[in-house]
């Protein structure tokens, strides 16, 4: 599942190398020149990742990692600071408001590449490629192909993006608008019950492998996804 992430950079040419690195990884790049336009960009879209240059115009890097970091609706969202001083007061700085890792400038495609990785593994793991198993059940984002026991189970793409989140974050309770927010992006209009109905059709799906309680109700709160039985399973 690509990601997407939000390049907030006002030296242009730098900029275009950052897109084009972000595109050929697979994600998608939002490219904003400065704090003001990033700001209007996320009233329309969360973005899954942020890419943050430490000095531009106007409101700096820091600064705007600082607010981000202090808002309800921003702070999971992971940020990597792109900074063109390497000393190691200013890296502390930025880890200190809560930036998840730090890049110095110049960088290699490559290292930048693979801190995006890093992030994305630990802070939105379903945003990576990494195939997941969990209790012969078996879930590849590259081939789209989820496994059963060596089953084919065949999945439509909602069933699809909301195992891939249970997965990659089990055992973990999630409410109808969480599930919402993160399966169906938060901008959607769909009533709760839609994810109760596509909860319905990912069970009737896993039950060719017997894998349907993985899917379990947690009454008063939500679903998740365990391998754990548990006598709340509705
Ligand atoms: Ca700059």
């Amino acid at each position: 599942m690509p990601a997407n992430i939000l390049v907030v950079e006002d030296e242009p040419a730098i900029q275009e190398l950052l897109a084009l690195n972000i595109t050929q990884a697979g994600h998608n790049a939002i490219r904003a020149l400065s704090v003001e336009i990033a700001q209007n960009l996320m009233r329309e879209t969360t973005p899954d990742l942020i890419l943050l240059d430490w000095m531009l115009p106007g409101m700096n890097g820091l600064e705007f990692a600082r607010k981000l970091k202090s808002d309800n609706h921003t702070k999971s969202i992971p940020i990597i600071m792109l900074t063109a001083r390497g000393d190691e007061y200013d890296k502390v700085r930025g880890l200190e408001v809560g930036a998840d890792d730090y890049v110095t400038k110049p960088f290699s495609p490559r290292e930048l590449n693979a801190r995006i990785k890093a992030v994305l593994r630990r802070r939105a793991p379903q945003m990576t490629d990494d195939p997941i198993e969990i209790a012969g059940l078996r879930l590849d984002p590259t081939t789209h192909r989820v496994t059963g026991n060596q089953t084919n189970i065949d999945l439509g793409p909602t069933e699809f993006r909301l195992l891939h989140f249970f997965m990659t974050n089990a055992e973990r309770v999630h409410t109808r608008s969480q599930l919402l927010d993160k399966v169906w992006g938060d901008r959607v209009f769909v009533e709760d019950r839609t994810v109760d109905v596509h909860i319905r059709r990912l069970r009737n799906a896993l039950a060719v492998s017997g894998h349907e309680n993985l899917v379990q109700t947690v009454r008063g709160a939500g679903y998740r996804l365990s391998e754990k039985s548990d006598e709340k399973i509705a």
